[in-house]
């Protein structure tokens, strides 16, 4: 083809683009999913009509080229490939002017001009960051929760970025996996609720607006559920389990409008998710109603070789077929398997038609037009909305809130919390300066440098009042390939050569000059995260140390924890006065923890994983079966043949929903407004709560169901409403939920959600442990 043709074709789009495209506000959600989609048919179908098999491929292929990788493929040639239309997005890439260059590349350079589209793993904030998402999970609050991702789509859209890789809704049950970290924890309802706030503020009410990002949900499905925590590790599920338990955020989140989804890398149902049909077809697609694109995890499509799917031909044809449209990291010197090597021979081989491949690049090419890029593929480069909208004063002080609001407060006693402002502090510990630690995991777009650690906060808020004394008094793990393993990605925490004595004994004199004293200990950010299981989920031990050897001095001691995910606790449970989880709080953290220590935020977070006794309960969540040797309420004794252990109890040492305020809440008897209930009908269900102690404070109050006999079994409780409610000092006030048949629903054995008449009865109170019951009946 000449020239001329080539512009030609550039202006034929455009001018389609002109005539047939919808303007940039129109609301897309998948909840409309057929006339969403035939909004952009007509021109999609166009360019595809004008495409070269090479062009449409090259829709499918998503690099890996910026500096945040998560595994180990790099692509290499890539201006050229993007001239010669090969490459349809890249992620990962941080800097706004690059960004603008390769996309004027592909509009400019490539035959059809069609622009790529920006990925970026933009999980808890782009650069000002906030806690990591189970630490925000703890927040129950989903206006907080929304905010947060719209903040972060729109310093990422200021940047360059259009996609985002996130909200991860994978229910989390065993805290060994180091991606507990990344999601909201182990409830099906909650999770739902997160994913739509998360959703919604990364897309709002349109995603063609220069300051949204299209959302990706993942990692579909069941990831969290990888056998023994491990990461990677096989999953195996039952389907009624899937549907009850598990799928649930993922459905919640398509309902949102989510854009596209990422397919996991585990199995699901002996078939990798990458290239389950029933699960990218007919579940998400014919089941759902979703309507935008897939694409495969880090590498997805050619680790099925090692599933032992077949060769490069079987898995990518298998991954197309099951309606993977995009390859991510595929397209590396060292991988066969992917969809850039292996599509178009496969379908001279016969293996696939180009209509499969249509339908694929259809659905990117529809992304891209419900982005906006067509009409202006640098709308997300804009420098001044860069420079003026990131890591601005209100957003990092909206940070600081929020790392105060998802601190959990597991144990306080004798209220030695709040701090007086006032005396000595000795802030002890080998987290106190580790700022470069406190965005947490999956910070990859925020300046770790600047992020504020507990000593910097306490210096700020407090260092003109208290005499602050610091010492690190321990390294972080005596194992230097742990340490080494733990401190990655730039968040190194430079090992003290002095001998473990040498710093136990200066923590201790400085100790000993104290009134109290801050104990900055846990994990580093990379204990959790990707690729980061433990099996031993305790404190390390060199760190447990040093915290009985504080206790020792007589000193009161606070413990301000920081983990990825629940930890072990039994010993400090039982001898440290003060636990404070804060989890990471993100780029303020420092600030957030002193609001928190000295009062001028009164804890309100609640646990949203349980944390277990010992590492040998897991997986514990509260939402379990019964069994038919149910333990009873007995105080934790051992009863022979019973559901429970020789060696450890059964229940959590924190429950699900957990946390302490510096206030009190005493809650009244559940009203109920009638005592049965039809399909057409719902009951309001009312108590009273009254701050009975010395502080204004929040708290969660929340609604579990039981339902008493199903015609599958049934959860001993099951999360169905929660509020989050403000009580000034001996203030009541009265909450009221409304139950209605959607509550009582679940999926039978045939797979019908349905709700089954008969006896229910509902739990209100502080956390998943409550007694606090009433009953009802659904009658026919
Ligand atoms: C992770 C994803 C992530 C992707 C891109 C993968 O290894 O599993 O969660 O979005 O890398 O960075």
């Amino acid at each position: 083809m000449t020239k001329t043709i080539l512009k030609n074709i550039k202006l034929i789009i455009v001018g389609i683009t002109l005539i047939t495209i919808p303007s940039c506000n129109t609301v897309i959600k998948n909840k409309t999913p057929k006339t969403t989609s035939n909004l952009y048919k007509q021109k999609v179908d166009s360019i595809i009509s004008i495409m070269t098999i090479d062009e449409k491929i090259g829709q499918l292929n998503l690099p890996a080229t910026g500096p945040i990788t998560t595994g180990s493929s790099k692509s290499t040639g890539v201006v050229k490939k993007i001239e010669e239309g090969k490459i349809g997005g890249l992620f990962n890439i941080k800097d706004i002017k690059n960004i603008y260059e390769i996309q004027k590349i592909a509009v400019e350079k490539s035959r059809l001009g069609i622009p790529l589209i920006f990925g970026m793993d933009v999980i808890h904030g782009y650069k000002t960051t906030f806690p990591i998402p189970l630490g925000l999970s703890c927040s129950w609050d989903m206006e907080l929760i929304e905010k947060t991702a719209k903040i972060a789509a729109n310093e990422a859209s200021a940047n360059g970025i259009n996609w985002t890789f996130s909200p991860m809704v994978d229910i989390s049950r065993d805290p060994r996996w180091g991606r507990v970290s990344e999601g909201g924890g182990e409830d099906p309802y909650l999770g739902g609720k997160i994913a739509q706030a998360m959703v919604k503020g990364y897309q709002q009410d349109s995603l063609a607006a220069e300051y949204t990002i299209m959302s990706c949900v993942k990692h579909f499905a069941l990831y969290g559920a990888s056998e023994a925590g491990r990461d990677y590790n096989t999953v195996d599920m039952s389907r009624i389990k899937m549907y009850n338990e598990y799928l649930p955020p993922y459905k919640a989140a398509i309902e949102e409008g989510a854009g596209s989804v990422m397919a996991s890398f585990n199995e699901i149902d002996g078939i990798p998710a990458t290239g389950n049909k029933w699960l990218l077809t007919d579940l998400l697609r014919d089941d759902w109603g979703f309507n935008g694109f897939v694409v495969s995890d880090y590498t997805g499509i050619y680790e099925m070789r090692a599933h032992g799917m077949g060769d490069e031909f079987d898995v990518t044809t298998l991954a197309l077929k099951a309606g993977l449209d995009m390859d991510m990291a595929g397209d590396s010197p060292n991988i066969a398997a992917s969809y850039t090597n292996t599509l178009k021979e496969a379908i001279n081989k016969g293996k696939i038609t180009i209509e499969d491949i249509d339908k694929a690049v259809a659905r990117i090419l529809t992304a891209k037009y419900k982005l906006g890029l067509f009409d202006d593929p640098y709308k997300y480069c804009n420098v001044k909305r860069s420079e003026n909208q990131t890591y601005t004063q209100v957003n990092r002080s909206f940070a600081r809130l929020v790392g105060a609001e998802s601190t959990v407060l597991l144990k306080n006693n004798n209220q030695l919390l709040p701090l007086k402002k006032s005396g000595t502090i000795a802030v002890i510990g080998p987290l106190a300066k580790a700022s470069n630690n406190m965005p947490g995991t999956w910070s990859v777009s925020t300046d770790h440098a600047t992020a504020i650690s507990v000593w910097d906060g306490l210096e700020q808020t407090v260092g003109n009042q208290v005499n602050l004394l610091y010492a690190k008094g321990s390294n972080i793990t005596k194992d230097l390939a742990l340490e080494k393993r733990v401190t990655m990605f730039g968040k190194d925490i430079p090992r003290d050569e002095k001998t473990d004595k040498q710093l136990l004994n200066e923590a201790l004199s400085i100790a000993k000059k104290s009134d109290v004293i801050v104990a900055t200990i846990g994990e580093t950010s990379e204990f959790s995260g990707e690729s980061s299981s433990r099996t031993n989920i305790e404190i390390p031990q060199v760190q447990k140390d040093l915290l009985q050897a504080l206790l020792k001095t007589g000193k009161p001691v606070v413990l301000v924890l920081f983990t990825g995910r629940p930890l072990t606790l039994v010993e400090e449970s039982e001898t440290v006065p003060v636990i404070l989880n804060v989890w990471f709080p993100g780029s303020e953290a420092g600030l957030s923890i002193s609001d928190v220590l000295f009062g001028d935020v009164n804890p309100s977070g609640k646990l949203t994983m349980t944390f277990p006794r010992n590492v040998g309960q897991v997986p514990l969540y509260y939402n379990h079966k019964n069994t038919g040797r149910p333990l009873g309420n007995n105080e934790g004794k051992f009863e022979k043949f019973k559901t429970n252990y020789l060696d450890v109890r059964n229940e959590a040492l924190y429950p699900f929903g957990y946390g302490l305020s510096y206030t009190t809440f005493e809650y009244g008897k559940i009203k109920l407004d009638k005592t049965s209930m039809t399909n057409n009908d719902t009951i309001n269900v009312s108590v009273d709560i009254t701050n009975t102690g010395n502080y204004d404070g929040k708290e969660v109050v929340q609604l579990y169901i039981r339902d008493l006999v199903g015609t599958v079994t049934r959860p001993v409780k099951e999360l169905k409403g929660f509020q989050k409610i403000f009580l000034k000092k001996g203030e009541t006030k009265t909450v009221t939920f409304t139950i209605s048949i959607e509550d009582l629903k679940f999926y039978n054995y045939d797979f019908d959600f349905v709700a089954e008449s008969g006896d229910f009865e509902v739990f209100i109170g502080t956390d998943s442990n409550t007694t606090l019951k009433s009953k009802f009946t659904l009658t026919e």
